[in-house]
C-alpha cells in the first residue's frame, strides 16, 4: 500500500461518519476520516442524541414489546409509502442492533421511562403507539464522545480542519479523495458530510419550504452543513433523492435559537388559525405539528394571557417574561386588553376567538380534558401533572407562529439498503457509499419523531462503514 492509500476514506466526522469509521475499522480496514471543522461531531454533537429503534434491550427492560416489522409499518404509513420499502425495511431492521452496538461501545441508555428528549431512558418519539425514542446519557455530545473513543481504540485516523474538495474517480470507480490539494487513494469512500441547511442556494433548490419562512427562518444545524455531498454526487452522476423534504420546527417569530436556549411557550396557551379557531394539540409532536400548521390557510398565532407571560421561567433567551414584554411593547407581539380587541389586531373574527378562548377555559383548564384535540394525552406522555391555567388575565397576547427553525435536510445522494450510492440508472456507483443526511432515502416527508435523524445517521453510517470495508477488501 502506498503512502497515501487506505482501505476506506470517510468524509465528515458527525454521527454517520464516526459510525462508518468505527464499523469499517471493526472489519479490519484501515480508515482515514476527514472533518472540515476544528472538532468532530457536526449536528450530531448539537443534538439530543435521541434515536428511534425497535426491539431493543432498553424496550425489553421496560416490558415494551416491539419489532422491526411494526416500526417499518408505522414508518411507511406516516410517510405515505413515498419511501422505498426495501431501504426503509433495512433501516428498521438495523436500528435496534445499532442501539445494542452503541450500548456495547459504552453509550448509556437506561431502561427507565423518560418524559423528554433530555432525560436518559425511553421516551415517546413521535406519534407511535409503542415508545421508540432512546435518549442517551449526555445527549449527542455523549454519543460522539463514545464513538470517537471507539475510533481511536480501533486505530481509525481522523484529520480535522480539512474539507475534502472532490472525489478521485478512475474509469467510473471512486478511488479516493482530494483534500488540501493532496490525492488520497482509497478502496472505498463514504460520504457523511451532513445536510445543506447552511447553504441558501441549495435550500432554495432542494428545500424551498425553508425559504418560505422568509426572514423568520433560522438554522440550528452545524456550520459544516454546506451540502458538499451534491458536488461529490455530480462528479459520478449520482441520483438525488429526498428533494423537498427536511425538518422545520414550529417556533414563534421571535425565536432565533433551538428551544433549549430559546425556551418554551407557556403551558397556558392556544394555537389559533386565521378563523380564530384552535386546530391542533398545541403540544403535538413535531412528527406532525409543522405539517398541521403549514396546512392552515393563513397565519397561525400563539395566544396567551398576562399570567402566562409573567410566569415564564427565567434563564431563556426568547420565551422569557421580559423578552416577550419587550416584543409586545415594540408592537411585534400583539397585545390588547380584551380578547375581541386582540382578534381585531390579529385580523381574525372576534366572536370566533372569544368562543375559542371560552371553550378552551371550560375544557383542559377546568375539566382536565381536551375532547377535540386530546392534548391531555400528550401532556400525560410528557409527564405533566395538573391542567394548565385558564386564559383570562388581561392583557392578552398573540405571537405569530410558523415552522421556521431548520434542523436538518433530507435531500442527498440516493442510497440502497447497503448504503451504496446509486447512479441515475439505479446502479451502485463502484466504491462510493453515503449515510446520514448526505445519504438519502430513509428520511422522508414526515419526520418520524425525535430520534429519526440520529437513528438514520448511526444505523446507515454503520452499514456504510461495513460495506465500504468489504468493498475495499474485495469480499
Ligand atoms: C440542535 C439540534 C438538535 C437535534 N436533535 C436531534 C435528536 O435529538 N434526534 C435526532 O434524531 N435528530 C436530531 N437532530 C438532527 C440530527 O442531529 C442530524 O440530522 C444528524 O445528527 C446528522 O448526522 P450526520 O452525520 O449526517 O451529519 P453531521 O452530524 O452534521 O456531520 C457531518 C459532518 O461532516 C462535516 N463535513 C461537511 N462537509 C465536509 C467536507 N467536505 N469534508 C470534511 N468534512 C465535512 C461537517 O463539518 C460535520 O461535522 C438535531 C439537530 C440539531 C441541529
Amino acid at each position: 500500500m502506498s503512502e497515501n492509500q487506505v482501505d476506506v476514506v470517510v468524509i465528515g466526522g458527525g454521527g454517520a461518519g464516526l459510525a462508518a469509521a468505527v464499523s469499517a475499522a471493526e472489519q479490519g480496514a484501515s480508515v482515514l476520516l476527514f472533518e472540515a471543522e476544528r472538532e468532530l461531531g457536526g449536528s450530531t454533537q448539537l443534538s439530543a442524541g435521541m434515536l428511534t429503534a425497535a426491539g431493543t434491550s432498553v424496550q425489553a427492560g421496560l416490558g415494551v414489546e416491539d419489532s422491526a416489522e411494526k416500526f417499518f409499518q408505522h414508518y411507511q404509513d406516516l410517510n405515505q409509502w413515498l419511501l422505498k420499502p426495501g431501504l426503509v425495511r433495512a433501516f428498521c431492521e438495523h436500528a435496534g442492533p445499532s442501539v445494542e452496538w452503541l450500548l456495547g461501545l459504552g453509550v448509556e441508555i437506561p431502561a427507565k421511562v423518560s418524559h423528554d428528549a433530555h432525560t436518559p431512558g425511553l421516551t415517546r418519539a413521535g406519534v407511535e403507539d409503542v415508545w421508540r425514542g432512546h435518549v442517551p446519557k449526555d445527549q449527542g455530545y455523549g454519543l460522539v464522545q463514545v464513538l470517537d473513543r471507539a475510533r481511536r481504540r480501533l486505530g481509525a485516523e481522523a484529520v480535522l480542519n480539512t474539507r475534502v474538495e472532490r472525489l478521485l474517480v478512475d474509469g467510473g470507480r471512486v478511488a479516493g479523495v482530494v483534500a488540501d490539494g493532496i490525492d488520497v487513494r482509497a478502496g472505498a469512500v463514504v460520504v457523511t458530510t451532513g445536510g445543506f441547511a447552511r447553504d441558501p442556494a441549495l435550500r432554495a433548490r432542494y428545500y424551498p419550504d425553508a425559504e418560505a419562512a422568509g426572514e423568520d427562518l433560522f438554522v440550528v444545524a452545524a456550520p459544516g452543513s454546506r451540502g458538499d455531498h451534491f458536488g461529490f454526487g455530480e462528479q459520478v452522476g449520482a441520483s438525488i433523492a429526498g428533494e423537498g423534504w427536511g425538518l422545520l420546527l414550529p417556533t414563534a417569530y421571535f425565536q432565533r435559537l433551538h428551544h433549549w436556549q430559546s425556551g418554551f411557550p407557556p403551558p397556558s396557551r392556544v394555537l389559533v388559525n386565521a378563523h380564530g379557531r384552535r386546530f391542533m394539540d398545541e403540544d403535538a409532536s413535531y412528527a406532525v405539528s409543522s405539517g398541521i400548521i403549514s396546512a392552515q390557510d393563513g397565519p397561525v398565532w400563539t395566544v396567551f394571557d398576562e399570567r402566562a407571560r409573567a410566569g415564564l421561567p427565567p434563564g431563556y433567551a426568547h420565551w422569557d417574561a421580559a423578552h416577550v414584554l419587550a416584543e409586545a411593547e415594540a408592537g411585534r407581539t400583539l397585545r390588547a386588553d380584551t380578547v375581541e380587541e386582540l382578534a381585531g389586531k390579529m385580523g381574525v373574527p372576534a366572536a370566533a376567538l372569544r368562543a375559542t378562548v371560552d371553550r378552551w377555559n371550560t375544557q383542559l383548564p377546568a375539566g382536565g380534558e381536551d375532547p377535540e384535540f386530546l392534548r391531555h394525552r400528550t401532556l400525560a406522555a410528557k409527564g405533566v401533572t395538573g391542567p394548565p391555567e385558564p386564559i383570562g388575565q388581561p392583557p392578552f397576547h398573540a405571537a405569530r407562529t410558523l415552522p421556521a427553525e431548520l434542523v436538518c435536510t433530507h435531500a442527498g445522494l440516493e442510497i440502497n439498503a447497503g448504503a451504496a450510492v446509486l447512479d441515475e440508472r439505479g446502479n451502485p456507483v463502484p466504491g462510493l457509499f453515503a449515510a446520514g443526511e448526505a445519504g438519502a432515502g430513509v428520511l422522508g416527508p414526515r419526520y418520524v419523531g425525535g430520534g429519526n435523524a440520529v437513528a438514520n445517521a448511526i444505523t446507515m453510517g454503520r452499514i456504510a462503514g461495513r460495506a465500504a470495508a468489504e468493498n475495499a477488501s474485495g469480499t
